[in-house]
């Protein structure tokens, strides 16, 4: 007979979150892409066994459509994400995208990270391929994260614990701020665990977000996502990725210090713990999300 997960001592990531929510202890997780090369693959490995001893709560691998789509290589999302998991013992989410998939491909990469053991599934609709402005789901596909998160429940119960993305300064798409906010919340309705925030870089634009949130019945946990600036040309290309505005005083800083990564990382250092402790005084945030770009 199976034996009920309550009595085997398995204890979800949800369970993780709420009770270091309950006991005030602030944890921090880590988001990883998946290295192109079998050699990025090695050392990305060798960084998650040094890491672990930092003890993060959890770390998370991101989807690519485009390039590995879950597949096979040994470079892939799924296999990173299996590699964390049962090679490094680090408690691991899979992120995975909606939009350029049918259902039943879908189902088929749940099921082989199931397979693999991941329970954490970061469900995300992606973006839509460069260029294509007038872009549908496809026949058998999902529009949305919602729909994505729908299917899961539908397909795979209670399995998987599932995360969103939230967006503090609105998603680029949406046709506002609040119409974003009511989006989310049905991600939510529809079974999300918590939330992830898209990268922000003032502690005010976290806190006004997790309080429109609480104002509207959003009521899981909401983690800040925080990238620590390390170098002049990351920063340009994730803003620019994301359709982010960089606050001017940080443009004053990073700018004249453009070149000298050394000084650019010294400064991301001081300006990230300089916003975590805001968020922490603001007792906002039960842990932080770190954007790693694997270093
Ligand atoms: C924490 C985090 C991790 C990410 N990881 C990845 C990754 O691994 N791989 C990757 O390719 N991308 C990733 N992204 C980027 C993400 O895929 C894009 O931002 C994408 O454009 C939106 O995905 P979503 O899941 O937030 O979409 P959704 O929640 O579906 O929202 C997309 C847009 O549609 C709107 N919307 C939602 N529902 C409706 C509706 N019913 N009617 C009308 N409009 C609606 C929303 O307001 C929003 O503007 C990540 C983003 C974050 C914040």
């Amino acid at each position: 007979m199976h034996e009920p997960e309550y009595l085997s001592g398995y204890h979800s990531l949800k369970e993780k979150i709420q009770s270091r929510i309950e006991s005030k202890d602030k944890f921090f997780s880590l988001e990883f892409f998946p290295p192109r090369t079998k050699g990025g693959a090695v050392n990305l490995l060798a960084r998650f066994d040094r890491l672990r001893e930092g003890d993060p709560l959890f770390c998370d691998v991101t989807w690519h459509p485009a390039g590995n789509p879950g597949g096979d290589t040994e470079t892939s999302s799924l296999t990173i994400a299996g590699a964390a998991l049962n090679y490094c013992g680090l408690e691991t989410m899979l992120h995975m995208t909606c939009c350029s998939m049918t259902k039943s491909e879908i189902s088929h990469h749940l099921q082989r990270a199931k397979e693999v053991g991941i329970r954490n599934i970061l469900a995300l609709r992606g973006d839509p391929p460069m260029g294509h402005d007038d872009w549908v789901a496809p026949e058998d596909g999902f529009s949305y994260a919602a729909d994505l998160i729908r299917h899961i429940r539908k397909e795979f119960g209670q399995y998987f614990v599932l995360c969103v993305a939230g967006y503090p300064s609105g998603h680029p798409e949406a046709a506002s701020y609040e119409d974003d906010l009511h989006h989310l919340k049905e991600k939510v309705d529809a079974g999300a665990n918590f939330i992830i925030t898209q990268l922000f870089f003032k502690a005010q634009a976290f806190i006004k977000f997790v309080t429109d949130c609480r104002a509207i019945g959003i009521e899981c946990p909401i983690i800040p996502g925080i990238m620590p600036i390390q170098s002049y040309d990351s920063l340009r290309h994730i803003v620019n990725l994301s359709k982010l505005d960089v606050p001017q005083d940080i443009i004053d800083v990073v700018t004249p210090l453009k070149g000298n990564d050394e000084a650019i990382r010294n400064y991301g250092i001081h300006q990230t713990t300089t916003l975590i402790k805001e968020l922490f005084r603001a007792d906002m945030a039960p842990g932080v999300h770190f954007y790693t770009l694997n270093r």
